[in-house]
């Protein structure tokens, strides 16, 4: 009796048992009770492991308990249900019946239907439940069944404190005496009726049409709790299946967000951590938690310090090393990572080639390698396991591809990505505008508004508002699917999907610009959309595409920028571009290429001096800095000659694309060379190739190369200690200005380096520099040399064309 009034979530079911109708009062099913009596699925999990994926054998265990209890209960018609054998006397149940009379309205509940062929779509359901009714006998009769007996019942999805759960029909075939054997025999029964997209979002085996509801009785109240689950839901709970689908809903832009490539820092890093995504994601498949385990070189020995990540914090919690600073040196981070099943077994396995300087960053490094990993897997389940295997080595993942398959085997059914992955969405409708000639390949994009010529560029944070619809082709129907009102993302990482980024590298400060795509899977589109039923239809009638309306709302720049600007006056690069022009006029050059031009600020900046420069060239690696130089030389070029306006004879503007380690003969015998801040951008070995290609094959007559001096930083980060890293112990440590700096360099250093190259190939060199001055410790900001060639006559060269001629401007055209 007390066990009847209380708030146990079973007692709820025995209050509603004893509601039913004639023979079945009082009569409770099986599932019900293996599903919510804690204690008994714990039991069950210690007499067989089995019993967490296998339903079955938590049912037989109960019934077989049950038989030996045969004085007390009995089964009502060979029912997979209970009922005491001596039914409660009237009185005690109408008291009870009165309690529960309270609850006198009936109650709408929305829940999904998920029918077991995936050829069938996922539809939502009204259930309605009678004050005096038991809902899992409403569900039974929406399976096609009579009574709640024959309902099974699966352990809770998504979140752990919800309590969703898939409803779904006991096997026909399975009999009572057939569970009452010791050893349920599964292979022996039908397995073609699988429910993959039910069985895959469980974890275990799930047979027919399942519904998914919200709904049950909890420990805080008498009465039944329930939610609505709607289409959005259940797409949601996919997409949180995806390593890239859990960041995505973290940074709540399913359509614009994209697991980044790389974790750079962390002040730039939106939305969850790597680790806690890969926790989640380990969660949602039922994988026991990943275990980090990071390792610290010091010298040669290498200590190691285990950490289960049980802890829920989101900056991955710090990890106490054995390896304390005591000894002095800065210790080299790596992080290992294992992931094992429930049952312990080694599925995945990442030793990292990298180390890194802090070991909150090795952490989110390695996880973030292996949950992109994952995610090609997730993005492409098709693939063969040679492909995958090829593709773990290559990285460092060692993995089993039998328990990985085997594990995630309803991932192919389930998530239909194929060829309509994100990234290889192809520009539709061509509506281009405003573009200079036709370096820009995006030409599906309209750019509007007054250029700001404030631009993002690689390792700037770009801010944007968007808004996303689905319109039909043609566009008579639109449907509103996503928009932010502020969204920010680093540039250079991949941390927005391939064309938003694309795109938004293309705009300055305050413009908009309009695109339309063709559709990503259709999970994302129905998880992102607020009315999910609509958009379903909608999709279902018609050829869609998605609309893109994207405005750039501010950049905040690199550290090394932002230090440059706060602590120069005029700015570092500034000072460095007037260095450049400086030499330009005195050496009366009439060529000059710039090597590693980017986004062009020296040739842009050249024009608005009189040189003598009648040949202007830039290479660079990168397409889209050379876009946007192209997108700002542009219209200096063509405007009108008038009275402000400085004369210069500038004849030809040639933009290449190519690496500077290689050369290309048309840019041969130049008078001018400049590299300014370039090659700390290249691993060591090719900035030391680029100063042998160049002095040897490209043999300017001047050479201008500027890069950071290392020794300055102390300085620059003083000014600056309340700014970007909030880590107190990484402020006595040196670091680098700009996370792509492959290296930054002494003054010694640069010394040796460029004192060297100019010796072997007959230069003479000397040293300079701007910010600071040369005989006050530490020297220049930026540390510059300038080499020049002994012997002035020039070669023929064979005719060798390496570089990609991308943009051309003459005169001759005005
Ligand atoms: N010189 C420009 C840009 C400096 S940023 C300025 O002073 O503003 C460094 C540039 O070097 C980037 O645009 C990058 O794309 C380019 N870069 C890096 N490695 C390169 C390589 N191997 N070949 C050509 N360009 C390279
Ligand atoms: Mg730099």
């Amino acid at each position: 009796m007390k066990f009847l009034s209380s708030h146990h979530p079973l007692s709820g079911h025995f209050r509603a048992a004893l509601q039913r109708e004639g023979r079945l009062c009082g009569s409770v099913p099986i599932s019900v009770i293996a599903t919510y009596d804690a204690k008994i699925s714990t039991i069950c999990k210690y007499i067989n492991s089995e019993a967490e994926s296998n339903f079955l054998i938590v049912l037989s265990l109960v019934l077989r308990a049950a038989s030996k209890l045969d004085n007390l209960v009995t089964s009502v018609d060979e029912q997979l249900s209970l009922q005491r054998r001596n039914p409660l006397l009237p009185e005690i149940i109408h008291a009870l019946v009165d309690r529960e009379s309270r609850l006198s309205e009936s109650l709408s509940i929305e829940v999904i239907r998920i029918p077991s062929s995936v050829e069938k779509t996922v539809e939502p359901l009204v259930l309605t439940i009678s004050s005096n009714g038991y809902y899992v006998d409403v569900i039974a009769q929406e399976l096609g069944v009579n009574e709640a007996s024959k309902v099974f019942i699966s352990g809770t999805i998504g979140k752990a404190s919800s309590d969703m759960r898939l409803y779904y029909n006991a096997p026909e075939c399975l009999l009572m005496d057939q569970l009452s054997e010791p050893h349920v025999n599964l292979a022996s029964h039908d397995k073609g009726s699988l429910n993959a997209r039910a069985s895959y979002l469980s974890g275990q085996e799930v047979f027919g049409d399942a519904i998914l509801a919200a709904v049950g009785y909890s420990w805080k109240s008498s009465d039944l709790f329930h939610e609505d689950v709607s289409l959005r839901t259940y797409y949601r709970l996919l997409v949180h299946m995806m390593p890239s689908g859990v960041y995505k809903l973290s940074r709540e832009a399913i359509l614009a967000a994209e697991l980044p490539m790389a974790f750079t820092t962390r002040s730039n890093w939106k939305g969850s951590f790597p680790r806690e995504i890969l926790c989640t994601f380990c969660r949602v498949h039922r994988l026991s938690e990943p275990l980090f385990e990071s390792s610290i070189d010091l010298a040669g020995s290498c200590k190691k310090s285990k950490v289960q990540s049980v802890k829920k914090d989101t900056n991955g919690a710090p990890v106490t090393s054995s390896c304390g600073k005591s000894t002095g040196t800065i210790g080299d981070f790596k992080c290992e990572i294992k992931i094992f099943s429930k049952r312990q077994e080694l599925i995945l396995q990442y030793k990292p080639k990298e180390s890194y300087k802090k070991q909150t960053d090795a952490m989110q490094s390695s996880a973030l390698k292996v949950l992109l990993w994952l995610n090609t897997f997730f993005e492409n389940p098709d693939m063969t396991t040679e492909t995958l295997s090829s593709s773990a080595e290559k990285l460092g993942i060692q993995f089993s591809p039998d328990i990985f398959s085997k594990k995630f085997m309803f991932c192919q059914s389930v998530h239909k990505f194929g060829s309509t992955r994100h990234q290889s969405s192809k520009p539709i409708n061509y509506s281009c505008i405003n573009q200079p000639n036709n370096i820009v390949s995006d030409k599906a994009c309209s750019i509007c508004g007054d250029n700001s010529e404030i631009t993002p560029s690689n390792g700037s944070l770009a801010c944007v508002s968007y808004s996303i619809s689905l319109v039909t082709e043609g566009e008579f129907l639109k449907e509103h699917i996503e928009s932010s009102e502020a969204f920010e993302f680093e540039i250079g990482s991949e941390a927005a999907i391939s064309r938003l980024e694309a795109v938004v590298t293309q705009m300055s400060v305050g413009q908009s610009s309009f695109f339309n795509m063709e559709l990503p899977p259709q999970e994302f589109i129905l998880a992102a959309a607020g009315d999910s039923a609509a958009t379903q239809s909608l999709l279902s009638s018609r050829r869609c595409i998605l609309e893109y309306a994207v405005t750039l709302l501010q950049v905040t720049e690199p550290l090394e920028e932002r230090m440059e600007q706060a602590l120069f006056s005029p700015s570092l690069s500034k000072q460095r571009v007037e260095f450049a022009v400086q030499h330009i006029r005195e050496s009366r050059a009439a060529s000059l290429v710039d090597f590693g031009c980017g986004s062009g600020s020296l040739l842009d900046s050249l024009l608005d001096y009189s040189t003598s420069l009648e040949k202007i060239a830039g290479v660079d690696i990168s397409g889209k800095g050379l876009a946007r130089a192209a997108k700002t030389l542009h219209p200096k070029l063509n405007r009108n000659s008038s009275a402000e306006v400085p004369s210069n004879e500038t004849r030809s503007v040639l933009l290449y694309k190519g690496s500077v380690t290689n050369f290309d003969s048309r840019l041969y015998g130049f008078d001018i060379g400049t590299c300014l801040e370039v090659i700390e951008h290249m691993e060591e070995e090719d900035a030391s190739l680029f100063g042998e290609v160049v002095l040897k094959s490209f043999c300017p007559r001047i050479l201008i190369v500027s890069t950071p001096n290392y020794e300055y930083n102390s300085i620059l980060q003083k000014s600056t200690s309340s700014g970007q890293e909030d880590d107190p112990d990484e402020k006595n440590k040196p670091k680098f200005r700009n996370h792509d700096h492959k290296f930054e360099w002494t003054r010694a250093q640069f010394n040796h380096w460029a004192s060297d190259l100019a010796e072997r190939h007959n230069y003479d060199v000397e040293f300079s520099g701007v910010g600071g001055k040369a005989d006050v410790e530490p020297g220049f900001a930026s540390q510059i040399a300038i080499f020049r060639r002994r012997d002035s006559s020039l070669k023929n060269v064979e005719l060798e064309h390496h570089y990609e001629s991308i943009w051309e401007w003459s005169s001759d055209n005005m």
